[in-house]
């Protein structure tokens, strides 16, 4: 059963090294369940071996996430250019990668899947907004046809672009994921405003911090922190959390290039949630 408690701590990590290792390194800071990223580079013919890793030590992943090769999140302009189903040049080629990696999620026994589908368009009339909302519409029905949700990452459009794009596209098995932090660092708006907003779209939620981006530098992002030391205000969100009514994990996200400060930041993350969480 894949199915979180509500509240329960959860890390979203990512697949590439050995799976066995992996979650023995999850497992050693006491979590046991959480949301799997898949590089874009990653051949998914390893979807048994993470099944049977997973079993082995009663590891549940409630969402797979796809990124997909060649997305960059330098700076504002080239997540617009790279990023997601927005640039034209790969959208075919990422939603068959999507469907793939739905199939992978079917091997392991996910609730979803999940993905950043990038800068939704605002005007509902441009092309490449009603191109990306048929994708999404194909990828949620491919999704529902193996019982799974698809959750979009927010942050890169404000709260009530993407609510309207949720409702256009008009999938029952469509909602989000929700990251607090993102919508800090692409200078979007107030996070917690913004879960009011979406409140009812929301599948699963992102544990992670940042700060606004610098004053005076268009296009500059925000910079990702470690949990609670960032403009979030992790209390907020969580009291906001429970007056919405979410059922769901919390997954604790923290995406530093120093594996021993990510490991340092997650474990630190784990112990500010226990102390903050309803008890
Ligand atoms: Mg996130």
């Amino acid at each position: 059963m894949q199915t979180p408690q509500p509240f329960e701590t959860a890390v979203m990590f990512w697949a590439g090294r050995d799976p066995a290792q992996t979650l023995a390194e999850l497992t050693a800071l006491g979590i046991h369940s959480g949301q799997l990223g898949i590089p874009g580079d990653l051949d998914l013919s390893c979807a048994p071996q993470w099944r049977d890793a997973l079993r082995a030590a009663n590891f549940r992943v409630f969402t797979v996430f796809a990124a997909y090769s060649g997305e960059s999140y330098a700076d504002i302009p080239t997540v617009q250019q790279t990023v997601g189903f927005i640039p034209r040049a790969t959208r075919d080629e990422r939603e068959r990668r999507t469907m793939a990696v739905s199939d992978f999620a079917t091997t392991i026994s996910a609730l979803g899947i999940a993905t950043h589908i990038g800068f939704v368009p605002e005007s509902p009339t441009d092309a490449d907004y009603l191109a990306v909302r048929d994708m999404v519409r194909r990828i949620c029905d491919y999704a529902a046809a193996r019982q799974q949700t698809f959750a979009l990452e927010t942050g890169q459009e404000p709260a009530n672009v993407l609510l309207a794009f949720l409702n256009d596209v008009d999938r029952p098995n469509l909602g989000i994921n929700f990251d607090p932090a993102n919508m800090i660092l692409y200078g979007t708006g107030d996070p917690i405003e913004a879960l009011g907003v979406l409140a009812t779209h929301v599948i699963s939620v992102h544990c992670k911090d940042g700060d606004w981006p610098e004053r005076g530098r268009p296009g500059a992002l925000g910079k990702e922190t470690a949990l609670g030391a960032g403009s979030v205000g992790v209390g907020r969100f969580l009291d906001k959390l429970r007056d919405i009514g979410y059922k769901g994990a919390l997954s604790i996200e923290r995406e530093s290039s120093d594996p021993a400060r990510r490991m340092k930041d997650i474990r630190a993350a784990i112990a500010l949630l226990a102390t903050l969480k309803p008890v």
